[in-house]
């Protein structure tokens, strides 16, 4: 569509980013261009409605600056999701392993109840290492998943199996398949 190419346009590939051997996604260019940001936010906020989500969920970094314009443009609270040590309150934490080594993420427990719905929102899906924590610790907290969206599915990955089986039939919706 229209909308994929003009989202794909914008997104640079950096080579050896983070390290050797990578080929790191930089979404800034599309963050810098309004029209673009604003079709990504409209296509995210359908998706929301689609859900039936009562709350975002955005995960550290990128997924606040694409949750956050879905939130208001849903009318939805928004939710952060952190990297272990920086929320100032009561949270629950979720441990996860990374290719080397492992990391950890954290909500505050009194953000997310019984009845909420949550839409999850990230930048890129590669090994679904992150998102596949972060439906864990959501349920833990007592929230239902209602669906992960991503701006980018990195294929070769393999992630999508892995979040699929997290999120129990929830969907896993990818405005773009790389
Ligand atoms: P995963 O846990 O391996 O799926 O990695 C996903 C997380 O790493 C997301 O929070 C992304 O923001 C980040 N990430 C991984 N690869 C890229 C990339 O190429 N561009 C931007 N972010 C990436």
């Amino acid at each position: 569509t229209d909308a994929a190419a003009l989202l794909l346009s914008r997104i640079r590939d950096v080579e050896d980013h983070p390290e050797p051997g990578v080929m790191f996604k930089d979404i800034t260019p599309l963050l810098a261009d309004p029209k673009a940001f604003a079709v990504l936010s409209d296509a995210l906020a359908v998706i929301a409605g689609a859900t039936g989500a009562t709350k975002i969920v955005g995960l550290e970094a990128r997924g606040f600056i694409l949750g956050a314009p879905v939130a208001v443009q849903a009318g939805l609270g928004f939710i952060p999701v952190r990297k272990a040590g920086k929320l100032p309150g009561a949270t629950l934490s979720q441990a996860y392993d990374l290719e080397y080594g492992s990391a950890e993420i954290e909500v505050h427990a009194e953000d997310l109840t019984t009845t909420d719905r949550v839409l999850v929102i990230d930048d890129v899906l590669a090994t679904g290492g992150t998102a596949e924590a972060s439906v864990r610790l959501i349920r833990r907290a007592g929230a239902e998943v209602v669906g992960l969206a991503v701006l980018m599915e990195l294929g070769f990955l393999g992630g999508r199996a892995r979040v699929e089986s997290a999120l129990a039939g929830a969907p896993l919706e990818a405005l773009l398949r790389l």
